[in-house]
């Protein structure tokens, strides 16, 4: 499987780093090997000194799709998480002011947080861009969003994609991070709630 991630979704947080808005979805993978096993603490890597949280709704594939138009791009998924896509802030930045790929910063082990449950969105009224969510750190509100904040809706996200790289089942879709992302230290506790339930803990070490 691989997972996917949407850069730039929500205009503030396109804002806060300097970025503009994009005309057509950004994306990057991560390798299945960059999920953080559950119940593990993340580990700050070494390499790093400003790594950060970015708390994004996950989508998750139900079945293959090739150049699937968005009108039926809904039929891939029933389910949605929450997790994190920890970013090396410093080397993204680095690596992007040099034009080069961003997958030291963004696709190293344990960089992908995932949901243990993933929940119907029926469960959670039906409509995938009406969910809340957010991101404590110690307790502390730091991030909060609406996917009816999202500049690309979750079904142009998996059109778009499809064009370049067919969806295979299980395949996992970030849908990008609002605004408020930030620095983790050692011994951060964050805590991911969706629609209000605690989806996701996890201890920085
Ligand atoms: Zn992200």
């Amino acid at each position: 499987m691989k997972i996917v991630c949407i850069g730039r979704n929500y205009a503030q947080h396109a804002a806060e780093l300097g970025n503009a808005v994009p005309s057509e979805p950004l994306f990057f993978f991560k390798p299945e090997s960059a999920i953080l096993h559950k119940d593990h603490p993340f580990a700050i890597p070494e390499w790093t000194e400003d790594c950060h949280f970015e708390v994004e709704v996950i989508v998750r594939m139900d079945r293959a799709a090739k150049w699937i138009g968005k009108e039926h791009a809904g039929r891939c998924y029933t389910t949605v998480g929450l997790g994190l896509d920890f970013t090396a802030r410093d080397v993204q930045s680095a690596l992007k002011a040099a034009g080069k790929p961003w997958e030291k910063a963004k696709a190293f082990d344990g960089s992908a947080v995932v949901s243990r449950e993933f929940v119907p969105i029926e469960e959670l009224g039906g409509d995938i861009q009406n969910l809340t969510f957010s991101l404590l750190k110690n307790g502390e509100t730091v991030q909060s969003g609406s996917t009816a904040e999202m500049l690309f809706p979750v079904d142009a996200l998996i059109a778009n994609v499809s064009k370049y790289s067919t969806w295979k089942t299980g395949d996992l879709l970030f849908t990008g991070t609002p605004a408020g992302v930030g620095p983790v230290q050692s011994g951060d506790r964050l805590e991911g709630r969706l629609e209000g339930r605690t989806m996701f803990e996890v201890d920085v070490v």
